[in-house]
Formats: C-alpha cells, structure tokens, sequence
C-alpha cells in the first residue's frame, strides 16, 4: 500500500490502459478521481473500484479539452478530498491518415486531446499538487512520438510534444518536489488497437523483440512504480513500456 492517502487523478480512465492506471493506483491504497468525456463509463468505473479495492472515488464526466471542465474537475477534486498528489495525463485517441489527405480538424483534435490536456490539467493542478508534500505529473506518451509512423503525423506530432511538455514540467517544478515523467507505450491490447487489422497486429507482433502486445496493466504497473516513492529520484524521464520496440 504506497500510496495509502494519495489523491490521483486519472484522465480517460472510463476504460482501456486509463482505467487499468486507476485500478492500479488503488490497489496501492490511492483514492482516485476517474474522468473521462464519457460520463456514465467513469461513474460505473469509479464505483467498481471502490467496491473492488476499498478506496474512495469520485466518476465525473470531463471533456479533457475544455478549460472549463478542467477547472470544475479540479475543483470538485480538491472540495472532496482536500488536494491533489497524483495527475496523470491519460486521455488520447487517434484519427490516422496519410499527411497529405490528412484534415486540418483531426490534426486539431489529436492535438487538442493528447496535447492541449496535459498542459490544462496540469496548469489547473499544479498549485495544488505544489502544496502537498508529494507531487507526481505521469504523461502517457507514446513510442510513436520517440520514432514518428508514417499515417500518424499528429499523433506522433502530441505525443512528441507531451515528451517535451513533460520534461519542462520536470524542470519548472522539481524545486517543488514534484516530478514528471512519460510512459511511452509500444504496442498495447486496448479499444484503440482492435481497431487494426489482423494482418497489421501480426506485422507489428512480428517488430517486437518480446514477440507479443502489451497488456494495459503492465503500463499501469510502470505509472505505480513512478507514482510511488520509489520513484523519489527520477524526474524528467521516459519510460518506453514496449517489449523492446524503442531500444
Ligand atoms: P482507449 O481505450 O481509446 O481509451 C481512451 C480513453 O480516453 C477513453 O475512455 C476515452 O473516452 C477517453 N477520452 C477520449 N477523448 C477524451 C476527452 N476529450 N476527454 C476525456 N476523456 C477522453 O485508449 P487506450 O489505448 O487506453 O489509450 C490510453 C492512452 O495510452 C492514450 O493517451 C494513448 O494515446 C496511449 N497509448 C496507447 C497505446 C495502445 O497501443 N493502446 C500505445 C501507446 C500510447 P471514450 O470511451 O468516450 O472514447
């Protein structure tokens, strides 16, 4: 139990590797704040981990995106629970084409979901976070921002910057003692892989020294360890959770 007392806020957490983090996170004795731009799926989550893990938590419906609903999300955080340890920048999603036929409003959403979020929930966060005496901001990246993939510029081109964005946030606020460090996944078994074809998994497969997808509890296992004070010393960092893909 690491984070006995700890307040996480995990984004996206309705479901996929998200919902895996938080379930993580109170198995270590966390209380968490699901929220996720689908309402019901983190109300529904929020309480199955109560009931699984005997934590407190709270489901709210938070579109990432809006700095309205960011604000009233940390808000409601900090009026239920008293402040804020733990963010972790979780919520993204995909729209691939090639470059070129690729539309200026997917560049915009990916963009805005993947990148934009981080820096408005960690700018709504932060000063709370600042003032507990155990800070951590955990990005989850992506190898595709640490190699590019043809069909992905901008998500390759968000989870670029969140690398960047991260280690920023690292310098700002490691004389604060609060950390930050990204999770880069390679190849995970979630909603947003399934979508791929067969033949394109079994490509992929095939470029994984490990020879397997990722499980979303193996990145919630590298997002524990970062969250715990195991993690004291390292800041600024990436972490790839990949089977071997980035090294
Ligand atoms: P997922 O299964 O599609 O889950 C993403 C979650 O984010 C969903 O619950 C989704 O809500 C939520 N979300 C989307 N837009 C949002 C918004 N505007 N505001 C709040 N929540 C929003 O995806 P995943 O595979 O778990 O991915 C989680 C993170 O890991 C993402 O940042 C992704 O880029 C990263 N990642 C994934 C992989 C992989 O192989 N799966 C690899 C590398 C990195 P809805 O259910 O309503 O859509």
């Amino acid at each position: 139990m690491k984070l006995k007392e700890k307040v996480a806020i995990v984004t996206g957490s309705g479901r996929g590797i998200g919902r895996s983090i938080a379930e993580r996170l109170a198995s270590e004795g966390a209380t968490l704040v699901i929220c996720d731009v689908d309402g019901d799926g983190a109300v529904k989550t929020a309480s199955e981990i109560a009931a699984q893990f005997g934590v407190k938590t709270l489901g709210i419906k938070v579109d990432v995106t809006k700095s309205d609903e960011v604000d009233a999300l940390v808000k409601q955080t900090v009026d239920t629970f008293g402040g804020i340890n733990i963010l972790v920048n979780n919520a993204g999603i995909t729209r691939d084409g090639l470059m070129l036929r690729m539309k200026e409003e997917d560049w915009d959403l990916v963009i805005n979901v993947n990148l934009k979020s981080a820096f408005l929930c960690t700018k709504a966060a932060i000063r709370h976070i600042m003032r507990s005496d155990y800070g951590r901001v955990i990005n989850i990246a992506s190898v595709i921002g640490l190699m590019g993939n043809a069909g992905q510029a901008n998500y390759a081109a968000s989870k670029g910057g969140l690398i960047s964005f991260t280690k920023t946030i690292a310098k700002e606020f490691a004389s604060k003692g609060v950390t930050a460090n990204a999770i880069a996944p390679g190849f995970i078994q979630t909603a947003m892989t399934d979508k791929l074809k067969d033949e394109d998994k079994a490509k992929m497969t095939e470029l994984i020294p490990l020879k397997s997808l990722g499980q979303p509890g193996q990145v919630a296992d590298a997002v524990a360890f970062l969250a715990s004070p195991d993690a004291a010393y390292i800041t600024g960092q990436v972490l790839a959770v990949d089977g071997g893909m980035t090294m």
